[in-house]
C-alpha cells in the first residue's frame, strides 16, 4: 500500500443493487417519506419510463421524456414547469447520463430528492457533478445537492443497451477508474475501487459482445460501472477527461465514444510517469496499459478512430490549443506536442505511444 497521507469522505447515496430491484422503487420512496414522483427519461426510453411509472402506481404523478445529451438549460426549464405544475416532491430518473443529468439539474435548482435507475455505465448517478449547456457553452458545477440520494442498479434494465453503446459506455467508465488511480487526491479505498471496477468491466464487456443478454455479465458490468462512477465522484480527473471535455464541448463529439477512443492514448501518455500507481491495472492488461486497452477495444470492436465520429486532421491544431488553455494537474506535464501526438494517433486509429 502507498504510504501517502490521505483523506476519505463517505457521501450520502444509498445504493440498491440486484436483478429485478427496480420493483423496490415504490418502497424506496415511502422510506424517504415521498409520494409524488416526476419520472424522467429520453424519448428513446419512454417504454422503460412507463414500466417504472406502473411500478410506482399512484406515486408517479407524471412523466417527462425529453432528456437530452449535455443537459440543455431550456429542457431543464420545461421540466421544472412540469414538476411545479404537478406539485411533485421528487425525481425518478431512468436512463443514462443524459437523463441523470436532467434530474441533477432539477435537483440543483429545487433541492429535490432524486432516485436514479441507471441504464448505461456512464457513472453520473454517483457524482455531485452536473454539466449543463446554455447558448452552446457547456459548464460544469459541483454541489452536494446534485448527488442523487438513492441509486437503484438493476442489471435487467441494461440488457437492451445496444452492444456498441455498451462497449463505449463501459470504456467510458474504465476511463474514470484509470484517472482515479493517478489522481492527486487518491486514497487507498478509491484505488481499490478503481482496480476492481476496471477488472469487472473488462471481464464483463468481453462476455457482453458475445451474448448481449447474459444477465450475469450485465450485472458484473453494472457493478464495475458503479465502482468507476464512485471514484469519478470521489477524486479529481486529469488529462483524459479534460481532452474529452474539449472534444465534446467544442467539436460536439459523442460522449462515450470519445472516451472510448482516447482512453488507450491518454493512458499510454501517463503510464511511464504514473507506473507505480497504475501497476495493478497494468497487470490486468499484460504489462502495457495503453497497448492493452487498445487491444481490448479492438477485440470489443469499439470505435478506434476519431475520424469515425466526426473529427478530422484539420481540427487537431484548434483542439490542442483549447486543451492547453486552462492549466490543470496531470501526473505527466501536458505539452502542446504531447496533446497533438495523442490526437493524431487517436484520429488515425494508430496504436498508442507512451514516449
Ligand atoms: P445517454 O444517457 O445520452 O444515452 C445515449 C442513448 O442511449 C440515449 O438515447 C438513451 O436513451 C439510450 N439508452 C440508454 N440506456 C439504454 C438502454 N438500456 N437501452 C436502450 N437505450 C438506452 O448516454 P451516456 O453516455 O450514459 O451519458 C452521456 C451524458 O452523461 C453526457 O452528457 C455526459 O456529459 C454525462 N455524464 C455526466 C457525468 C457526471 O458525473 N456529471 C458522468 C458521466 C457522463
Amino acid at each position: 500500500m502507498e504510504k501517502k497521507p490521505f483523506t476519505f469522505e463517505t457521501k450520502r447515496s444509498r445504493i440498491v443493487f440486484g436483478n429485478g430491484c427496480r420493483h423496490q422503487i415504490a418502497d424506496e420512496l415511502v422510506a424517504c417519506g415521498l409520494s409524488r414522483a416526476l419520472v424522467l427519461s429520453t424519448s428513446n426510453q419512454i417504454e422503460q419510463a412507463e414500466e417504472i411509472s406502473n411500478i410506482l402506481g399512484p406515486s408517479a404523478i407524471g412523466t417527462f421524456s425529453l432528456a437530452a445529451m449535455h443537459t440543455p438549460v431550456e429542457v431543464t426549464k420545461q421540466a421544472i414547469k412540469v414538476f411545479d405544475e404537478a406539485h411533485a416532491d421528487c425525481i425518478v430518473a431512468i436512463g443514462g447520463g443524459s437523463t441523470t443529468g436532467l434530474g441533477k439539474a432539477i435537483a440543483f435548482r429545487k433541492n429535490t430528492p432524486q432516485f436514479v435507475l441507471p441504464t448505461t455505465y456512464a457513472g453520473s448517478e454517483v457524482t455531485s457533478i452536473l454539466g449543463q449547456t446554455e447558448n452552446g457553452i457547456k459548464k460544469t458545477v459541483k454541489d452536494p445537492s446534485i448527488l442523487p440520494e438513492v441509486v437503484i442498479y438493476d442489471p435487467e434494465l441494461t440488457c437492451e443497451l445496444p452492444v456498441g453503446m455498451s462497449v463505449s459506455s463501459g470504456l467510458n467508465a474504465m476511463a474514470h477508474a484509470v484517472e482515479a488511480l493517478y489522481a492527486q487526491d487518491r486514497n487507498p479505498i478509491s484505488s481499490m475501487m478503481a482496480v476492481e471496477g476496471i477488472r469487472a468491466l473488462k471481464e464483463a464487456l468481453l462476455k457482453i459482445v458475445e451474448a448481449p443478454d447474459d444477465l450475469e455479465a450485465r450485472g458484473t458490468a453494472l457493478y464495475g460501472a458503479w465502482l468507476c462512477g464512485t471514484v469519478l465522484g470521489a477524486v479529481g480527473m486529469a488529462f483524459h477527461h479534460k481532452l474529452c471535455h474539449t472534444l465534446g464541448g467544442s467539436f460536439d463529439l459523442p460522449h462515450a465514444e470519445t472516451h472510448a477512443i482516447l482512453l488507450p492514448h491518454t493512458a499510454a501518455y501517463n503510464q511511464t510517469v504514473a507506473k507505480h500507481v497504475l501497476a495493478p491495472a497494468t497487470a490486468l492488461f499484460g504489462g502495457d496499459l495503453g497497448r492493452g486497452l487498445f487491444e481490448l477495444s479492438r477485440r470489443l470492436a469499439a470505435p478506434q478512430k476519431l475520424t469515425d465520429i466526426g473529427f478530422g486532421h484539420s481540427m487537431i491544431n484548434r483542439a490542442s490549443d483549447i486543451a492547453m488553455q486552462n492549466a490543470y494537474w496531470n501526473p505527466r506535464k501536458v505539452t502542446q506536442k504531447g496533446v497533438m501526438a495523442v490526437l493524431t494517433n487517436a484520429t488515425d486509429g494508430n496504436p498508442p505511444c507512451s514516449s
